[in-house]
């Protein structure tokens, strides 16, 4: 009874770290067994079958509760303001992914196979754009489209506020009962996330020594560069850029950076920022305290259009696809490129190796090979980690950013409360 006890007294983050070294020291060590292994398989899709189940509904319930607490003018500057450095940093990402790429060189060397790939249809802008308003809600809903359920909920939460200062009784009764509803349906939502994060060191585990397994150290070895110059490019954009932001905002980064850390983690072993979304909300809320009507706009929105670690990646392939066919870019390519590579990010879906393919469009872009989609497919698990991790912390980075700016953060809550303010 008292080892049970302790064991759930343990905090859950030092139990998903324990699960991450672990599961790293089995992946190296058993190598590419692992990830055929049934039952670290079965570990894995558990956790990641439970984070993807609730977060339909934790978007819908929080961001209908969130629009409806605050005020639709502080939404729309905050909102604006969120969306605006979304694209300032991703254009960052992708010049440094660039400039890395071309100080380090990393497809010297490499010989082109002739791997097949079939583009992607290309993406209709337009018709993308036009998709983001459902016609039918409910199907968005039940389809896991994140940005038609962000317009359906704040269009309900919008109207919910205004009816809850109505002029008829009736309608302001009414809707406080419904919001009252909307406000319960976020905490339940909340108390299934902390099961999930139960299961949570379990899953890291068995994801981490899956993905390091997958991609046993002696097929990483030639891709030393690649992989170095993407993982270096992400310290820069977290160490550097994301420093300064929230330094600028008067924000301590070390604080910032504990409180991130599970959502971090998760992003890092599951490869998917809409997988992601559960924890990061709950850290947001819990940790850092950022104000909901806030966070539940903005962080599904940046789990799906905010990726600035696959525009670093993205820009780093295309100078490898140059280096490979022995090609040099010119600088009007160069700012092709980058440009392209911001719009792939931008499109990019929120799950494991999007980014791969993806990669069409920067590449197509200045007809660089869709061959060296094939070399680097081979090690994308471990670039897609990381990446995945980066596209997780600017979205936090900048919605904590913004949140300070506009007054909607609490300091007395989460890793703020500790000592010194901020
Ligand atoms: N896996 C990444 C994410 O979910 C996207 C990518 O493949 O670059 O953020």
């Amino acid at each position: 009874m008292g080892l049970w006890k302790s064991y759930f007294e343990f905090p859950v983050i030092w139990k998903i770290t324990i699960g991450f070294v672990l599961g790293i020291i089995v992946g190296l060590v058993v190598g590419p067994p692992v990830a055929q292994n049934v039952g670290f398989y079965v570990v894995a899709q558990i956790f990641l079958r439970f984070l993807k189940f609730i977060v339909e509904p934790l978007i819908f319930f929080t961001l209908v509760l969130g629009a409806a607490s605050i005020n639709p003018k502080t939404l729309g500057k905050a909102g604006a303001s969120v969306i605006g450095i979304y694209i300032i940093t991703s254009i960052i990402a992708a010049s440094i992914g660039l400039g890395l790429g071309l100080a380090i060189h990393p497809g010297r060397g490499f010989a082109l196979t002739g791997v097949k790939v079939t583009p992607p249809k290309p993406v209709n802008f337009v018709e993308t754009a036009l998709h983001w308003i459902p016609t039918n809600p409910f199907a968005a809903l039940a389809q896991f489209q994140v940005i038609p359920t962000i317009v359906f909920a704040l269009f309900v939460g919008i109207a919910l506020a205004y009816l809850r200062i109505s002029e008829v009784e009736r309608i302001r009764e009414v809707s406080e009962v419904t919001y009252k509803v909307f406000d319960a349906m976020s905490e339940v939502m909340y108390r299934i996330v902390r099961f999930v994060l139960e299961v949570a060191p379990y899953g890291v585990f068995a994801l981490i020594a899956i993905n390091i397994g997958k991609s046993g150290i002696a097929l990483l070895l030639p891709y030393g560069k690649l992989i170095g110059g993407v993982y270096l490019g992400v310290a820069l954009q977290i160490g550097i850029v994301y420093t300064s932001i929230l330094l600028i905002s008067r924000i301590n980064p070390a604080k910032f950076f504990r409180g991130a850390y599970d959502a971090m983690l998760t992003a890092y072993v599951t490869r998917s920022s809409s997988g992601t979304l559960p924890v990061t909300m709950k850290v947001a809320d819990e940790k850092l305290g950022i104000n909901r009507g806030l966070y539940s706009f903005t962080l599904p929105l940046g789990a799906t259009i905010n990726m600035d670690g696959t525009a670093i990646y993205q820009t780093m392939v295309a100078v490898f696809a140059a280096d490979v066919i022995n090609r040099t870019l010119t600088a009007g390519e160069m700012a092709t490129v980058v440009s392209a590579a911001v719009m792939a990010s931008i499109g990019t879906a929120g799950v494991p190796s999007a980014g791969l393919i993806m990669l069409t469009v920067t590449l197509g872009s200045v007809g660089l090979p869709f061959a060296v989609i094939g070399i680097v497919a081979g090690i994308d698990v471990i670039l897609d980690m990381v990446r995945t991790m980066n596209n997780v912390t600017g979205d936090l980075t900048v919605t904590t950013a913004v949140a300070k700016a506009f007054k909607l953060i609490d300091f007395n809550k989460g890793v703020w409360a500790s000592g010194e303010k901020a």
